[in-house]
């Protein structure tokens, strides 16, 4: 970045670069080689600006008898969301020692479920520390838990059920595994990840988790546990899904004697993708799927001159249509896309932002943190020396600095710390936080970077407290795990 900062004496200021649209770095070299900070004008974030203030004015007559209250969590989350990546809430300076080539790194919001690439940086992080500190060597396996419709809601209307669910997972699993190796064998090892959505942004309330493929004995011997039992996982399932409505009374014991006598229970349990041990690339990929955002920028494809959006499933086969007295007529027509009005897209997406304290990611057995911490493997990971990171700063920061440039090499296969000028190797040099409003603004106006206008008018209701706005990305690993 060409631009220089206040007081900062022996830099040229050229007056070409005062009104550059963005902190994009000069190159001479063919363009996409180098990290070029993202784009907000995504579709997502123009509905967002364009619709949200009407859709929670609206909520209440039009969305609360099925979505429920509206939550508090969702303006806070939005309006973090709409200031993700903003400069004036504050940045990381990148620069080059060699030829003082300079450009800023925004911070992010880190919401979960409505910021695609908060989402997308917090599943390749959660895949990066499962990987160092919780996966052991052993060959993993997918099990995928669904509930029937008719259940959904009890979640949808009690979001702390959702956890439960998480749990009767677990306890399916220990129970099959038990009716194999007698239970005393050994514990099983889960980890958990809590989804209410399904392919069309719809609630659809499921577990999945990655599982080893056997138990681990007290002395940390891993014994793998053969396939007689699984088919038997769904009936276990079925009556621990059962148990846990029954003891939250939400449903009677008729509801249940009923839904039994069904030809088809809708439950299920797949458990047959496996994961070999050697798999690192596909676990990675499987934590990525298991823990991704509800929807997808890349699905959202056209939009109307009203604003509706067309949302395409993630399979983009068309669906048969269906023969009569076929099944598929009585559970409902599949489609593979849906089209929204612009609010009830926002509906059906914000209905899966978690509220605070809601754990979307959840360990078990060998994996939980106690028995973690029993094994040693809870202390932080040794964190080597990068380039790009002075010295002198404390282990946390050097992590949270490597983590920047890890995920962008991750998501764009691009070094961001090289010079995009000398090819050099650029150095964070500081951290401009949210609270330096003067500095900040200082810093952006002599680039030519200041946006005068507020894109949007702030929230209705009063300022959050100061522990709620915007940091630097340090939190990622403490904050996606139990
Ligand atoms: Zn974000
Ligand atoms: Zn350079």
């Amino acid at each position: 970045m060409p631009c220089s900062i206040p007081g900062r004496k022996k830099q040229r200021l050229g007056t070409e670069h005062s009104h550059r649209p963005n902190p994009v770095p000069r190159t001479k070299k063919p363009p996409g080689k180098f990290y070029r900070p993202r784009n907000h004008e995504t579709p997502f974030f123009k509905l967002v600006r364009d619709h949200f203030d009407e859709f929670e004015n609206v909520y209440f007559e039009r969305y609360q008898a099925k979505y429920g209250y509206w939550r508090p969590v969702i303006r806070s989350s939005i309006d973090k969301f709409f200031k993700c990546g903003d400069l004036k809430e504050g940045f990381a300076r990148v620069r080059c020692p060699d030829c003082h080539e300079e450009f800023f790194v925004a911070f992010s919001c880190r919401q979960r479920a409505c910021c695609p690439t908060c989402d997308q940086k917090r599943a390749l992080l959660l895949g990066h520390r499962l990987k160092d500190e919780v996966f052991v060597e052993v060959p993993h396996r997918q099990w995928v838990f669904t509930i029937p419709k008719r259940l959904r809601i009890y979640f949808r209307f009690d979001r702390a059920l959702l956890g439960k669910l998480c749990r009767a997972a677990y306890d399916t699993v220990r129970d099959v595994y038990a009716l194999e190796i007698d239970g005393n064998l050994g514990i099983p090892a889960m980890v958990g990840a809590v989804q209410t959505f399904g392919d069309l942004i719809h609630w659809h309330p499921h577990i999945h988790t990655i599982v080893a493929d056997g138990v681990f004995t007290e002395t940390g011997h891993f014994v793998r546990i053969p396939d007689t039992w699984k088919h038997r996982a769904i009936d276990i399932w079925r009556d621990k899904v059962f148990d846990l409505l029954l003891d939250e009374k939400k449903i009677d014991p008729d509801t249940v004697s009923g839904m039994k006598e069904w030809k088809n229970s809708g439950f299920s349990v797949d458990n047959s993708v496996i994961i070999e041990a050697e798999d690192k690339e596909g676990m990675q990929r499987l934590v990525e799927y298991i823990s991704r955002c509800p929807f997808s920028l890349t699905r959202m494809i056209s939009t109307t001159k009203e604003g509706d959006i067309l949302y395409r499933a993630s399979n983009p086969q068309c669906v048969p249509f269906p023969i009569a007295g076929d099944h598929e007529l009585t559970a409902g027509n599949p489609r593979n896309f849906e089209v929204f009005k612009p609010l009830d897209f926002l509906a059906n997406v914000t209905q899966h932002i978690p509220d605070k304290g809601e754990h979307q990611i959840r360990y078990y057995g060998f994996y939980s943190n106690k028995k973690r911490g029993m094994r040693g493997k809870k202390e932080p990971t040794e964190v080597k020396s990068q380039p790009g990171v002075p010295e002198g700063d404390t282990t946390f920061v050097k992590k949270c600095k490597m983590t920047w440039a890890a995920l962008i090499k991750c998501v764009y296969e691009v070094d961001p710390l090289e010079c995009p000028k000398c090819g050099g190797t650029m150095k964070i040099i500081s951290f401009i936080e949210r609270h330096q409003a003067d500095v900040i603004e200082k810093i952006l106006r002599h680039c030519g970077l200041w946006k005068e206008e507020q894109p949007r008018p702030p929230p209705p209701e009063k300022a959050e407290s100061k522990s709620d706005e915007p940091k630097l990305d340090y939190g990622f690993f403490e904050q996606t795990c139990l």
